[in-house]
This record gives C-alpha cells, sequence and structure tokens, in this order.
C-alpha cells in the first residue's frame, strides 16, 4: 500500500476571497487514488482538480463550516456527483455535519435540491471513531476554535499515520494526542490566539518530539525560520510519501 499526503493550499479566513491563495486543505492517497480530501473550503475545489482532474476522493472530511474549510462544498458535490452518478461520501462529526447541512447546504435544500441523494453521511461512532474502510479510521476529537471544529489522528491498520488539530489554538491535551502520529498537520500562525497556535508554540511542542514532524497549515504566507528541523510549512503542491 502506497500512502500519500497532497498540500492542496495553506490559506485561511479570507485569504482566498481577497488574495486569491487557495484555503487550507490536503489530500490522502492510497495506491496514487484521491482517498481523503480534508477540508473543501474557498478555492479549494480548482485546485483538487488541478492536481486529481475529475477522479472524485472516495471521502470527505470536514473540520467545520467556517468559509475557508467548507465554502467551496456546495459547488464540489455537485460537480463530483455529476462526474461519478452516485453519492459523495462526505463525513465529520455529526454535530458539525448538523451545522453545514442547515447553514452552508441551506441554499440547496430550499431550492428543492435532494440532497440527501447526493451525499452519503458518515459521522463517528460511541469510541469517535470514523470507519471508512476496515483497515483505516479516523478517530475524531475537537479542536480549540470558537466555532465547534473536529481534527482527528487518521490510522491504517491501527497505525496513527496523520493528526490534523483542524483549526485549532494550542492545548497540550490536543497537541499530546497529535504527537501519536507519524506527521502531524497543525494550524498555525505568527502570532497566537485561543483558537489558533503560534510558531512559538509549535515549536516549543515539537522540540520534545523529534521524531515527528509538524506540518504548519493556514499561516498563508506568514513564515519564519525554525531551528529544529521537525517543523516545516505546508506548501501548496507540496507531496509526503506516507507509507
Ligand atoms: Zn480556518
Ligand atoms: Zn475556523
Amino acid at each position: 500500500m502506497k500512502i500519500k499526503l497532497t498540500c492542496l493550499g495553506v490559506g485561511r479566513g479570507s485569504s482566498y476571497v481577497i488574495r486569491g491563495i487557495p484555503s487550507s486543505s490536503f489530500v490522502i492517497s492510497i495506491d496514487d487514488t484521491p482517498f481523503l480530501l480534508v477540508d473543501c473550503g474557498a478555492g479549494v475545489a480548482l485546485q483538487y482538480i488541478k492536481h486529481f482532474g475529475t477522479k472524485i476522493p472516495q471521502y470527505i472530511y470536514l473540520t467545520h463550516n467556517h468559509l475557508d474549510h467548507t465554502g467551496d462544498f456546495t459547488s464540489a458535490l455537485f460537480e463530483f456527483y455529476k462526474w461519478s452518478n452516485q453519492p459523495v461520501n462526505a463525513c465529520g462529526h455529526s454535530d458539525v455535519l448538523s451545522l453545514i447541512k442547515k447553514h452552508r447546504l441551506h441554499e440547496l435544500y430550499a431550492s428543492g435540491v435532494d440532497v440527501d441523494s447526493m451525499v452519503n453521511w458518515k459521522s463517528q461512532n460511541q469510541s469517535n471513531e470514523i470507519e471508512l474502510t476496515s483497515n483505516v479510521k479516523l478517530k475524531v476529537f475537537k479542536s480549540q476554535h470558537t466555532y465547534l471544529c473536529y481534527g482527528f489522528n487518521l490510522t491504517i491498520k491501527g497505525k496513527n499515520i496523520v493528526s490534523y488539530t483542524g483549526d485549532s489554538g494550542f492545548n497540550q491535551e490536543i497537541y499530546d494526542n497529535i504527537s501519536t502520529s507519524q506527521i502531524a498537520v497543525v494550524d498555525g500562525r505568527k502570532t497566537g490566539t485561543f483558537e489558533h497556535a503560534s510558531f512559538d508554540q509549535i515549536e516549543h511542542h515539537a522540540s520534545k518530539h523529534p521524531n515527528i514532524d509538524f506540518y504548519i497549515i493556514h499561516y498563508e504566507k506568514e513564515k519564519r525560520s525554525f531551528p529544529i528541523s521537525n517543523v516545516k510549512y505546508m506548501q501548496e503542491g507540496l507531496e509526503i510519501k506516507l507509507y
């Protein structure tokens, strides 16, 4: 099995709307087939097509309903459904999916579109796991964000391959949880807030976990160099071999 992560964007908030920088998103491919699209915010649909053409992802995971994470979801849903003529598999925490259905997809429901025939919704079980295949699971956890948001640990055959904080401030419990993974994708920026971690906080944490690579996303274009080698920047088009 060959597993690869492809970054589609590192933007945030209004990055795409104002500056044309695609929102934060990445794709996990298994054996060169797009398996999981993580978030579908503003500018992501076009990025997806650039990298994967009309091969639809087997699953889409949505962390939360902010524009930079679900802004393109309505259009992508339509297109993916049209290309495959099969329901799109969308997953996430059940409370997040309720918000998305009610608010992001309201325009579809209101115009009489039978959305539920276009989407297979999949959410967590009692152990907070979303079982994608018998071998691949997402274990979701609540991020530290003002809008309800869930990150995940992705496991393949029980091995934690990738973790993602979603939009999240620095929180020791969350960071300890993602630090069991081969790589951790983390929301970071120069100056942190309650709901977004700072570069300093990430660097400090990463220095205690030298065997894990921490990839910062959501920074748009703020950058500085890090003295330790296991903190890196995600970049649009970056590919990381995972397995
Ligand atoms: Zn965001
Ligand atoms: Zn957010």
